[in-house]
């Protein structure tokens, strides 16, 4: 059975699908249909911060199948009361926190609490920036190849330059809710925040009446090096979206709300299977084990060294190597998908960020050994498909 055939007949056409189907996974290694091994550094897009498959996440979200599946947020939920503590006492002054399934509700989440919260409509987003792809996250997105095709788009949002706190102080009024920004710009290509520049949005916010919103759904759960990568820029956001690792792997979505920010009232926001117990299951096992195995720290001692690993490397085709713990970018002066096609033939899986970068997200308990098979299989990809060898 051609699998890759099968789901582009059936399927709506969004997805350009490499030819890799995936059918088996365990921690940081997934098998193809054909047997092939691979180490996997798109992690289902950043998703399995544990790797695959982690033991605690299947017992958790096993043992909690069997005991009640589905428990809507009108009534209370043990294992969901137990998620909602932890995640509201990780960070002191984000105490509050609204439950949801994905990264691009945890994002329209945050900007319906900006605007209730502050009565004011205006939400200012950063170029390069991404935050999903419904209607009011694809609004604060800023790739025209996603909006154009959906335009008009929710009024009111506009861009600034992102690491330019200038553009933002022009952007920035009494009709603005919040600001809205990652830490390091995933999709739009791997690119760290300045401190400057966080804190400087912080300080503008809060002058002009405003909340900051910090999107984790890429940067969170210990990726960057730190729990938030917002942490390494001793920053106090007012909203933090979180999605991707946050139940290592099962779907689940979380907007944690500051003390700036008004608590909502019933019928204003919510969703059915919001915080439902076996999300919250495997999100309480998720944080048990990153901290348990101190992730965060081993993110960025591993994540350092992979990119001083990767700087080493002489290639004419490489233009900069940046990242922030285990999110890594290597960007090229060509297109990158015949060197995706190439580390995947090395046994690596890596993903794009745009048309020039390589991105590495690889999971949090990988290996030195593994990344140096990674940058092995980088090394041998780069000499292949450019036909020269790095001096
Ligand atoms: C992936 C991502 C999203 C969207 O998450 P989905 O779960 O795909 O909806 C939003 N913001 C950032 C920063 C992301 O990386």
């Amino acid at each position: 059975m051609n699998w890759h055939e099968l789901e582009q007949r059936y399927g709506s056409g969004v997805y350009a699908q490499r030819d890799i189907p995936l059918i088996r996974g365990e921690g940081v290694r997934v098998w193809d249909a054909h047997g092939r091994e691979y180490i996997d550094c798109v992690g289902g897009h950043g998703v399995a911060v544990l790797g695959h498959n982690h033991p605690a996440v299947v017992e958790a979200v096993h043992r909690q199948m069997q005991r009640l599946t589905i428990c809507p947020p009108s009534f209370p939920n043990d294992v969901r009361a137990r998620c909602m503590e932890r995640l509201g006492t990780l960070v002191p002054g984000l105490n509050r926190v609204f439950l949801c399934n994905s990264g691009t509700e945890a994002v329209e989440g945050a900007i319906k609490f900006a605007r209730y919260s502050t009565g004011r409509p205006k939400i200012v987003a950063a170029k390069r920036g991404f935050h999903g792809r419904t209607l009011g996250a694809l609004s604060a997105t800023w790739n025209r190849k996603y909006r154009e095709p959906f335009e008009p788009l929710v009024p009111e949002f506009v861009h600034g330059t992102f690491n330019k706190l200038e553009t933002f102080e022009a952007l920035v009024d009494d009709r603005t809710a919040a600001v809205i920004v990652e830490v390091v710009q995933g999709e739009g290509g791997v690119h760290p925040a300045t401190t400057a520049f966080l804190q400087g949005l912080q300080a503008l916010v809060r002058e002009r009446g405003a909340l900051l919103i910090i999107d984790e759904v890429q940067t969170g759960m210990g990726r960057t090096g730190r729990l938030f990568a917002f942490q390494h820029h001793g920053i106090e956001p007012d909203i933090v979206a979180l999605a991707k690792g946050i139940a290592g792997g099962f779907p689940m979505g979380a907007v944690l709300l500051g003390e700036r920010v008004k608590p909502g009232v019933p019928g204003i926001h919510g969703s059915t299977f919001g915080g439902n117990p076996v999300a919250a299951a495997a999100c309480l096992a998720t944080l048990e084990v990153l901290e348990r195995e101190s992730l965060p720290q081993r993110a960025a001692r591993l994540g350092a060294w992979f990119l001083e690993r990767l700087r080493a490397i002489r290639h004419p085709l490489i233009r900069d190597v940046r990242g922030l713990g285990l999110m890594v970018g290597v960007e090229l002066r060509t297109k990158v998908a015949p060197f995706l096609q190439a580390l995947a033939q090395e046994g690596v899986l890596a993903l794009p960020a745009g048309l020039t970068v390589i991105r590495f997200l690889p999971p949090l308990t990988i290996t030195q050994e593994d990344l140096e098979v990674v940058a092995q299989a980088l090394e041998r990809a780069l000499a292949q498909v450019s036909g020269q060898v790095s001096p």
